[in-house]
């Protein structure tokens, strides 16, 4: 396998695949701590020739290339992709970690899916003709353009490359902007066989290119350079709130998609045995690698016990293993790195005085797994408090709505929630009072192409998706002409 990935890990610059000034770095196999593939690690200097080669690209060969064009292209790289997806779901699964299932079934047809929406998007961009008092008595006709931004600067957390790359390089090349995006330093290798796509599929050079390595110094410069127009960040809080900062150095545009601690909110006339696997999906996806995981489980009290005892069940379920098998439920967290980082808040939960319903242990073996872990406790513990990116969830206990909604919102992050109940009156009071960016009544709102996404407080800036997702990659230029 590492022989095949090779050729495919060097950067994507200016049409070319070639080596990084910056060395190369490995990328680990987590379900075996083996190496896997060394990877090219871009340099400034690198990243100097991508934004020139981008900014020659959307202001030339990208901008002439008439809509519908674009369009076309974005089918071809869809149609490409869907070729290419059991491989691409494979690297994904490898490199880390998501059982196969969940890459082949989840990610890979959601970056074809968001693909095919925006390229039926490219030739229906539009502005407005819009009515005026004229201009010093002669008439006028004013209208607004919607113009691309220019260089997108594409920076993708390891959670789900594929599937988050597509809901920026998607609408961000409809609109006709160019991209140079920067995967994460623990899940390039699916990112670079897309590069290898994007080429194929023939879009200019330049339009888009893929420059791995450090955050710190590959996506530092990126967010710092004159040349970028808009900086689309997904990943951690902290790492937005530096870019935010270095945004400002040049009033560079910015979209955050930031983390979560997602309220699952269980009334009780919900329909249980559905809530109940709703909410054991929302805590153990992905290995609750998910900026939305519903970590923090608030439940009624008249049906608390049933939650506590079907959530438990629903951990030991899990079946933990290589995520290549189509038995395995769960595979391992991304690294080691993150296991240990998981290990420390369930500790902290223990330690804090929450009950340990499920879980809590490392399996014997190799690989960096941690059991499906399940606390009953209250919403002022730090595992209710803080983001943990793994398969670690809080039961908490409610009396009625209101306290419901007031839990909900006593947390620093609104990414999502979820309500279950068969009250449809209930339902929907309660989805306008929490404060989140999308709400899903019994079941989790679609990653579809169609859904604006994104978060508020804690949980990022902006939205992705959907129409905002073409207001988000565009400029309003307004233009009057005195008649
Ligand atoms: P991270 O913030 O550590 O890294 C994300 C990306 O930013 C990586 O490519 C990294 O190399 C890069 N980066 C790091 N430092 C940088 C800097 N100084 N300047 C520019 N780029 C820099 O996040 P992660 O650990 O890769 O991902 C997990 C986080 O992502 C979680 O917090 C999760 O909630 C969040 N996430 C959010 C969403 C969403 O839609 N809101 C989706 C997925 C993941």
């Amino acid at each position: 396998m590492t022989g095949t990935l090779t050729p495919t890990a060097d950067l994507l610059l200016d049409g070319a695949r070639r080596p990084g000034g910056g060395g190369t770095f490995p990328t680990v196999n987590p379900a075996t701590g083996e190496v896997l593939a060394h990877v090219a690690a871009a340099d400034t200097a690198d990243v100097d020739t991508a934004v020139a080669a981008a900014g020659r690209a959307v202001r030339g060969e990208w901008a002439a290339v008439p809509p519908s064009g674009k369009g076309a292209l974005l089918t071809r790289l869809a149609d490409l992709v869907e070729r290419d997806a059991d491989e691409l779901a494979r690297l994904e699964s490898r490199e880390m970690g998501a059982p196969l299932g969940v890459a082949a079934g989840l990610f890979v047809p959601n970056l074809v899916a968001t693909l095919r929406y925006y390229a039926g998007w490219a030739d229906k961009i539009t502005g407005e003709v819009l009515p005026t008092d004229g201009y010093f008595g002669a008439r006028t006709l004013s209208y607004t353009r919607r113009e691309p931004l220019g260089v997108i600067a594409a920076i993708v957390p390891w959670n789900a490359p594929l599937m988050i790359l597509g809901w920026k390089l998607a609408p961000a090349l409809a609109c006709g902007n160019t991209v140079i995006v920067k995967p994460a330093e623990d899940a390039s290798l699916a990112v670079l066989h897309l590069a290898g796509l994007v080429g194929e599929a023939g879009f200019p050079p330049g339009t888009v290119q893929v420059l791995p390595g450090p955050g710190g110094v590959v996506g530092e410069a990126l967010v710092c350079h004159p040349g970028v127009a808009k900086v689309s960040f997904t990943g951690s809080t902290a790492v937005g709130r530096r870019i935010l900062r270095h945004s400002a150095i040049h009033l560079t545009r910015t979209t955050l998609e930031l983390g979560g601690k997602s309220p699952q909110i269980v009334f009780g006339d919900a329909d249980l045995t559905g809530a109940v696997a709703g909410i054991a999906a929302g805590l153990f996806t992905n290995q609750g690698q998910v900026c939305a995981a519903g970590t923090r489980v608030l439940v009624h009290r008249s049906v608390y016990d049933d939650v506590v005892a079907g959530l438990a069940e629903a951990a030991r379920a899990q079946v933990l293993g290589d995520p290549l098998d189509p038995a395995t439920t769960m595979g391992p967290l991304v690294s080691a790195a993150q296991r240990d980082r998981v290990l420390g808040y369930v500790g902290a939960g223990r330690a804090e005085g929450a009950t340990l319903v499920a879980g809590g242990e490392v399996p014997p073996g190799p690989g960096f797994f941690v059991a499906p872990t399940v606390f009953a406790g209250t919403n002022d513990l730090t595992v209710a408090r803080e983001e943990i990116f793994g398969p670690v969830g809080t039961v908490i206990g409610f009396d009625d709505d209101a306290a419901a909604v007031d839990l909900a919102n006593d947390s620093a992050y609104g990414l999502a929630a979820t309500v279950w109940t068969r009250d449809v009156g209930r339902a929907h009071t309660v989805a306008a009072q929490l404060e989140a960016g999308a709400v899903g009544v019994n079941g989790w709102s679609p990653l579809a192409p169609q859904l604006p996404w994104g978060g508020v407080k804690a949980s990022g800036l902006g939205r992705e998706l959907g129409h905002e997702g073409i207001l988000a990659n565009t400029e309003t230029k307004t233009v009057t002409v005195v008649l």
